[in-house]
């Protein structure tokens, strides 16, 4: 029988990307560096600098600061150990001695001790001892393996009982070996621009220190238009100084300059303070007690949260729940004396600023560190995820991450989010157009055009330079296709001439321009 006989035709996999993740393409990425740039020289003329922090974080980072209680750290974040998963030993035949065994165990072995020459194992004094003690037990193992015969497993008891003896002794020296903690892709970046605040000392600066950041979030939550498992964010952090009330202000000025310079359409800012320690522990157990009284005429989401996490009950989106959240006490009439004067101070401020808002009572936020003010940003055409920036201020989350006493107030922007309504409304790019295509024919064109294409794109011009020789007609179909706005029309005449024919494609019209005075004659079209 013939080989392919045999074989089943087998058709390879079809990728895909992950569910709640996807490509962004041209030309919707023209629009996303847009967006990216625009926040870059907005932030800069208030006087922001860049952070990149790495993707992922200790879990422990994101539980203390995001709260272990909450949606994002309880439920959504993608967390693994990596060494955990490169370390664990697992072998369900290992008991019974067999070469295949001793391999296993071999190769565990050497996994363990090259992840801790390469740092991945923690390098702490213990672990070295277990490492050593390791190594040097497995060779003896080696040893007395090797004195045991091929064919002889099964036999042999002295040798056998000291190979198995070996073995389970190196076992319980492995399990010893404490491996590398657990690690998150970041769900947000807030506690990780805290974290680096910290690392690097940067009380030491001139304060506050004003940081932007931009880039991919993870949260393993239900996919859906505007929510996805990767996002992106664009947010900034205003680190220590004061808190004065022109700080917040500042801050949510800053965003509402970037959304109308993008020209951000249906744009809506609602503003609460949640109070601080002193008043809002004292609001959430009144809240509680008069939430456990209509009990049970809320649904389950909102009887769960009554104990675990009251005030989110307030965000209800459910409709029968409305008229009871609606006599439910309200923040703004509990806050102690400085939260009401902060909170009266950042409205005047805004006021001074131009800036339009919305109070909303029932405003919280998901993340457990924030304080006094909070704000979030809705913009339209998003349908129920219409929230396109959450912030508020977090005096607090430094010192609760090991850092000194220090102010914080900050904002994360949803970019898919601030995209989908940009598209929606018309004001993205419609397609990614090339300013010149240069139809050549003939080996004499061929250097007369690559000389050109050089010229023109030093000068900025999109150039497309078709590698291969085409007929006119189809060039010029091609050129229409790219959405150029010239072509450069170059034959064995136009060689022999020195000129070019240069075609405006929207409208048809030809002229001719010698070579010393193309980039010239486009520069002024
Ligand atoms: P939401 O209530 O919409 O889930 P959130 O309170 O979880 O938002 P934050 O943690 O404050 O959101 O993040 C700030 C912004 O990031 C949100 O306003 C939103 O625009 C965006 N965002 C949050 N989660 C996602 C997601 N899964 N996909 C896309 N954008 C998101
Ligand atoms: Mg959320």
């Amino acid at each position: 029988m013939s080989e392919g006989a045999v074989k089943k035709e087998e058709k390879p996999r079809k990728f895909q990307a992950i569910r709640g993740t996807r490509d962004l393409l041209p030309p919707e990425t023209a629009l996303w560096n847009r967006v990216e740039q625009t926040a870059r020289e907005i932030f800069g003329t208030f006087g922001y600098g860049e952070i990149r922090p790495p993707i992922f974080e200790p879990t422990e980072l994101f539980a203390r600061s995001v709260g272990s209680r909450t949606d994002v750290v309880g439920k959504e974040m993608y967390t693994f150990n990596a060494a955990k998963e490169l370390f664990t030993f697992e072998n369900p035949s290992s008991n019974a001695p067999s070469p295949e065994a001793a391999d296993n165990l071999g190769e565990f072995v050497y996994r363990i001790k090259d992840g801790f020459e390469k740092g991945d194992i923690p390098p702490t004094e213990s672990n070295k001892q277990a490492v050593d003690s390791l190594l040097g037990k497995f060779s003896e193992l080696v040893k007395v393996s090797q004195q045991l015969k091929p064919g002889f497993w099964q036999g042999s008891p002295p040798f056998l009982d000291a190979y198995t003896k070996l073995d389970a002794e190196c076992r319980a020296i492995a399990s010893k070996i404490r491996l590398g903690e657990s690690i998150s892709l970041r769900p947000e970046a807030t506690a990780s621009v805290c974290r680096a605040y910290i690392e690097h000392g940067m009380q030491q600066l001139p304060q506050p220190v004003k940081l932007y950041y931009m880039g991919p979030m993870f949260r393993r939550e239900r996919p859906q238009k505007g929510r996805y498992r990767q996002f992106y964010q664009i947010g900034a952090e205003v680190l220590g100084g004061t808190d004065a009330p022109a700080i917040d202000a500042e801050v949510i000025e800053m965003v509402m300059t970037f959304f109308e310079k993008l020209e951000l359409q249906g744009v809506q800012l609602d503003i609460n303070s949640i109070g601080d320690r002193n008043c809002r522990p004292k609001y959430v157990e009144l809240l509680r007690a008069e939430l456990h009284k209509v009990k049970d005429k809320l649904g389950p989401d909102s009887q769960r949260r009554i104990d675990t996490n009251p005030l989110r009950v307030l965000d209800s989106k459910v409709k029968e729940e409305q008229s009871i959240i609606e006599k439910l006490p309200r923040i703004g009439d509990h806050l102690c004396k400085e939260c009401a004067d902060h909170y009266a101070a950042v409205k005047r401020e805004l006021d001074l600023r131009g800036v339009k808002y919305r109070e909303n009572w029932r405003l919280v936020r998901g993340l457990d560190y924030y304080m006094r003010t909070t704000f979030e940003i809705t913009a339209q055409g998003l349908g129920s995820q219409d929230a396109v920036c959450g912030g508020g201020r977090y005096d607090g989350l430094v010192e609760l991450l090991g850092g000194p006493l220090t102010k914080g107030i900050g904002f994360a922007i949803g970019e898919d989010r601030l995209i989908l309504s940009l598209q929606e409304s018309g004001k993205a790019p419609v397609a990614l157009g090339r300013d010149v295509y240069i139809a050549w024919m003939g080996e004499n064109a061929r250097g007369t055009a690559v000389r050109a294409a050089k010229t023109l794109r030093n000068a900025g011009f999109s150039v497309e330079l078709p590698p291969v020789e085409q007929k006119f007609g189809k060039a010029l179909g091609q050129a229409d296709k790219l959405g150029a706005k010239y072509a450069l029309i170059l034959g064995d005449n136009e060689v022999t001439s020195g000129e070019w024919t240069v075609k405006t494609l929207a409208d048809g019209t030809q002229r001719k321009v010698s070579e010393q005075q193309l980039l010239d004659s486009l520069q002024k079209m």
